[in-house]
């Protein structure tokens, strides 16, 4: 039985789906103005894990997952300009050029991690319609209103606008700064918007489209619930994303949604804590951010990125150095090469001799995602005395959900060459004769031919690097 911390409510709950065993999950995509970056990865290893959970209890997942290509300005309240127009211009292409190529660079990350693509990809300028129709709703149940540089979502008729956050609006409102608020028709400063007019600071926005309203372009906050109950329901069995969108961007969508439906939107949403750099977070806009390709060129495994990530919980913030990197691709390269003495076909796995640890694997997994105890339990089930068959059916289990491609190591014993033995053995003659100098040499030599050596209690390990 699977329990999930709820945003909502602020416990852990037991989770169960309106129409089991269908599972509606929505998970906010990226804003496709620049390169996706670690940070990112770490929520989307998250909503992966979550997906793999889900799928282990024997749900059928629906993942609908966005790409926002317009609406969403560089202050998440509204305010400043788009960050697709400001993508343009910094890299010198159109929006469409940057959202495509951005697009492509996220998909391509998101893959070296080995995170299971959504069911269904939507993009926001693909859905304007949608979009369109939901504020048109809106419209009818009497929420919004016009200023003449956007329609806005009045947020004084929606009582329980700050529920998901749990802050006072009094308490929002002292920390307004003037330079947020620029419509200064707007009735309340947390009025947010759902379509902009393409006129004063946008009038040469280059997305733009007609509307009941006028010509414009929607906001972010409205593709998200537009989008997810176009291919959901009105109601989400879960609704994810990184934990900065809990005061603004998933407040907004609660309030449009549910003004629009007038039932309840999401029944348990699944936030995800960031991935600091030197204690801060790792942001674009802060421009402290590493690229999957940077840690390839340091030559880690993208793999080692994602074990990482396994760690530390979901819900605790994770402080990225190249330190911590470096032991997690130690951590991976040692598991893969204790795996590979374990048998790659497993016919007949005898009963019972994994399944305590897969049980107590999957207890971890099911109490809100407990990724490092999962770790410990399958390294526990790794140095245990099972049969190497019965690891082998353990490893393969756990890693549908790990994700960390164990199967491509299993049983795949490495031919290790004549000449490295020789000088592995010379080494270990060295190294017991207390001539310490030449055992050095002799392992900076087996590096170079793409191996090396772990002094082990049961003696030298060699891990090939090739
Ligand atoms: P964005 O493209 O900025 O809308 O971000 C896409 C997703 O990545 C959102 O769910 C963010 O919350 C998440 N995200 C952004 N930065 C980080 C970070 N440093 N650590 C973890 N998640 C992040
Ligand atoms: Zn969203």
């Amino acid at each position: 039985m699977l329990n999930l911390y709820n945003t909502l409510s602020r416990k852990i709950e037991k989770f169960a789906p309106l129409n089991p065993p269908k599972v509606g999950m929505y998970s906010c995509g990226p804003t496709v103005y620049d390169y996706t970056h670690i940070g990112h990865l770490r929520t989307y290893v998250g909503n992966d894990i979550l997906r793999r959970i889900l799928e282990a209890n024997k749900y059928e997942v629906k993942h609908v997952m966005n790409i926002t290509d317009v609406g969403h300005l560089v202050s998440d309240e509204d305010s400043g300009e788009d960050k697709m127009e400001k993508g343009a211009r910094e890299f010198g292409r159109t929006v469409w050029e940057v959202a495509k190529f951005f697009e492509d660079y996220f998909w391509k990350s998101v893959d070296t991690v080995n995170i299971e693509r959504p069911s269904i990809v939507a993009k926001a300028t693909d859905h304007i319609a949608e979009q369109i129709k939901l504020i048109h709703k809106l419209e009818k149940n009497g929420f919004i209103y016009q200023t003449d540089q956007a329609v806005y979502f009045d947020i004084s008729k929606f009582p329980n606008y700050t529920e998901l956050s749990g802050q006072k609006l009094q308490e929002k409102q002292v920390g307004v700064r003037v330079d947020v608020v620029v419509d200064k028709q707007k009735k309340n400063p947390y009025d947010f918007a759902l379509w902009f007019f393409t006129v004063g600071h946008f009038k040469d926005h280059s997305m733009r489209w007609p509307s009941p309203w006028g010509e414009g372009f929607p906001g972010w906050h409205i593709e998200c619930s537009a989008m997810s109950m176009e291919y959901l329901d009105d109601c989400l069995d879960i609704h994810t994303g990184g934990i900065d969108h809990i005061p603004v961007h998933h407040t907004n969508e609660i309030a449009q949604s549910e003004a629009a439906t007038g039932k309840q939107f999401v029944r348990f949403w699944v936030h995800f804590e960031f991935l600091l750099v030197d204690g801060e977070k790792m942001s674009k806009s802060k421009k402290n951010f590493y690229k999957i390709d940077e840690i390839e060129q340091k030559g880690f495994d993208p793999l080692a990125l994602r074990y990482l990530f396994l760690t530390a919980h979901y819900r605790d913030k994770l402080n990225f150095t190249w330190k911590s990197l470096e032991a997690a691709q130690n951590a991976l390269d040692n598991l893969r090469e204790i795996i590979r003495d374990l048998p790659s076909s497993v016919i007949a796995s005898p009963e019972g001799a994994w399944q305590s640890y897969y049980q107590k694997f999957m207890d971890a997994l099911n109490y809100d995602l407990n990724m490092p105890q999962a770790l410990a339990v399958m390294w526990d089930m790794v140095r245990s005395e099972c049969p190497t068959s019965a690891k082998a059916k353990s490893i393969l289990e756990m890693d549908k959900i790990l994700g960390l491609k164990l199967d491509e190591y299993l049983g795949k014993s490495i031919e290790v060459p004549k000449n490295v033995m020789e000088l592995v053995e010379k080494r270990e003659q060295a190294r017991k004769a207390g001539n310490f100098k030449e055992s050095d040499q002799l392992r900076h030599r087996i590096k170079k031919l793409g191996y090396e050596i772990e002094d082990t209690s049961a003696g030298p390990r060699i891990i090939s690097k090739l």
